[in-house]
């Protein structure tokens, strides 16, 4: 396994972003720009009221949909959240795990973000999983360090045979929706952090085969050159991902 032969994931991240119609009228404008392009996976990730929707309307295209969390009970008193199990008998094939805004305005923690990834690998979902810095860790030099940790914390109890179920997002906190993206040599160097943390757990031979995104404003302009990095297996692509001609450049860029 190497870079060529690795899957490569465009995902978009739609965040509390667009309407049930406006989903609907979104991947009804995306899918004849992206069919036949099957150099990646493309999926789009939307809010929950949306996964029907898009599901309709993704029928018969090479579109993919993702959920933006999941919990890792299978039922019972935890208002407001979603199984694994509603989640794939709407169609779901992916889903975000530990986005930083979750983190960040949700109280998630590595804890439950190995929890729920061990919740959506077990029912059959692939687990985006997110990690990532912020500035001031990475001012500190603690990139490396916090990398290494967030992917293993996030992957403890996974059996060696579901990492083919996990991708890992190294987005840098610092430049999710700022504007401010990494290098492409950051995100080769922070994706080649996981994919080492990977290989200290799982061995070589799985970290080789294992897909990493990076993703922190990934746009139309950078992606061609993000995504030729040997590390860079793919995009998580907020902002980007809510404009059809702009998504699909990134599409482009990763055939
Ligand atoms: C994200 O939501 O994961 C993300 C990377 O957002 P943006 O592309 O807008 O920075």
């Amino acid at each position: 396994m190497n870079k060529a032969t690795r899957r490569t994931v465009i995902a978009g991240n739609w965040k509390m972003n667009m309407t049930p119609s406006q989903t609907t009228a979104f991947i009804k404008e995306l899918a004849p720009m992206v069919a036949g392009k099957d150099g990646c996976d493309i999926v789009l990730c939307v809010p929950a009221v949306d996964i029907t929707p898009a599901v309709e309307a993704a029928k018969g295209t090479n579109i993919k949909v993702g959920a933006e969390n999941v919990h890792y009970k299978e039922s019972g008193a935890y208002t407001g959240e979603l199984s694994a199990k509603m989640l794939t008998e709407c169609g779901v094939e992916y889903v975000v795990i530990g986005h930083s805004e979750r983190r960040q305005y949700f109280g998630e923690t590595d804890q439950t973000v190995n929890l729920r990834t061990l919740a959506a690998v077990n029912a059959g979902l692939t687990a985006i999983v997110c990690v990532g810095e912020t500035l001031e860790q990475r001012e500190l030099g603690y990139t490396e360090t916090l990398l290494k940790y967030q992917t293993k914390m996030a992957l403890t109890n996974v059996k060696a045979e579901q990492l083919k179920n996990i991708i890992i997002a190294y987005e840098p906190v610092w430049a999710i929706g700022t504007g401010v993206t990494a290098t492409a040599d950051q995100a080769d160097e922070g994706n080649g952090f996981v994919r080492a943390a990977v290989a200290e757990m799982f061995g070589a031979e799985a970290a080789e085969a294992i897909t990493v995104q990076y993703g922190g404003s990934m746009n139309a302009k950078n992606a061609a050159e993000l995504l030729s990095k040997v590390n860079v297996d793919g995009g998580l692509i907020g902002g980007a991902s809510l404009k059809t001609a702009d998504f699909t450049v990134i599409v482009d860029a990763a055939q």
